[in-house]
């Protein structure tokens, strides 16, 4: 994969005017191997500086083109991911460079084929160009949606599984994670199977119900609390101040004590030894879920702290 990696890489600087240009870079974790690859290849190409951006960066939501331009770099190259629904306009010119991966479409075809009944198909932006072919070659045995918050049709993002959202009988995510199937399938509540890259389909009932257990959990917990951190991050497509505040008032009108915190990343050991016996998160909904058992304390979606807290209130 690694070959593969740099070759779409390098490709992609190639089609870029960057000659004596001052680049700002973001790169995805599953990429930083490659950051000297990406920063000699630049400067080959005639960049004047580059500036690499090294938090860690799960999507287009966390843009750095304001700090780039602060930085005084005049384009920001925006690694493994197309752009985020939120962010229309930016600082300064984002070139977004989403990273392909191979995929193995016989096998993938001769799954899908035997699969009854009508898929709702997506997949992450590394699969999509391969969404086309599919579609062709099974015509209206597969349909195809567009989310929201994911610019692509048939793409599904962990904040936005909308793609699913169509006339189907089944879902079918092409994925290497289960997050995005259980999204999916507690939206559309129809069957949703994960397939794999190297064809292997994944029926994500037993993780729904593992996810089920877990948020209810977390709920139960949270509904003991007498202060609450309502968390706002300042990443650009992630930030939702006016829900927090909402979310807070919710709280407060309860009984609890709720008080807004901000962070651009919500790390566990940055509220060690703080006064809260809750969380709520109301940045990217993958936090509360995939970094649970991290917190101490019991961390919610925006949408399970409006059900604790309103069913708290009466409302
Ligand atoms: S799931 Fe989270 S990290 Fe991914 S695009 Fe949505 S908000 Fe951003």
């Amino acid at each position: 994969m690694g070959a593969d990696v740099i070759k779409h890489i390098s490709e992609a600087i190639n089609r870029i005017n960057i000659c004596g240009k001052r680049v700002a870079v973001q790169i995805p974790e599953g990429m930083k191997q490659y950051a000297a690859e990406v920063i000699d290849l630049l400067k080959t190409r005639g960049a004047q500086e580059v500036f690499l951006f090294i938090d860690p960066n799960f999507g287009a939501c966390d843009l750095k083109d304001r700090e780039a331009k602060e930085l005084g770099a005049n384009i920001l190259l925006h690694f493994g991911h197309n752009r985020f629904g939120r962010i229309t306009e930016t600082e300064i010119p984002v070139i977004y460079i989403p990273i392909t991966l191979d995929l193995n479409i016989e096998k993938i075809l001769g799954v899908l084929e035997q699969i009854e009944g009508k898929i709702a198909l997506c997949t992450t932006v590394q699969y999509l160009p391969y969404l086309k072919s599919l579609k062709k070659a099974l015509g209206n045995k597969v349909a195809i949606g567009r989310g929201v918050l994911a610019t692509e049709e048939g793409q599904v993002l962990g904040c936005d599984p909308g793609a699913c959202n169509t006339d189907a009988d089944v879902n079918v995510i092409i994925t290497d994670g289960i997050f995005h199937g259980v999204l999916a399938r507690m939206q559309t509540g129809r069957k949703t199977y994960i397939l794999t890259p190297a064809g292997k389909l994944i029926d994500v009932e037993p993780h729904v119900e593992r996810y089920l257990r877990q948020r209810e959990t977390a709920k139960t917990l949270a509904r003991e609390a007498k202060r609450v951190g309502v968390v706002i991050t300042t990443k650009r497509g992630q930030m939702y101040r006016n829900v927090a505040e909402e979310v807070a008032k919710h709280i407060r009108e309860s009984g609890a004590e709720a008080d807004l915190l901000v962070c651009d990343y919500f790390y566990p050991e940055y509220v060690e030894g703080m006064p809260y016996d809750a969380y709520v998160f109301t940045g990217c909904p993958r936090v509360p879920i995939d970094d649970y058992t991290r917190f101490k304390k019991p961390i919610l979606t925006v949408a399970e702290a409006m059900e604790v807290w309103k069913r708290d209130t009466g409302q």
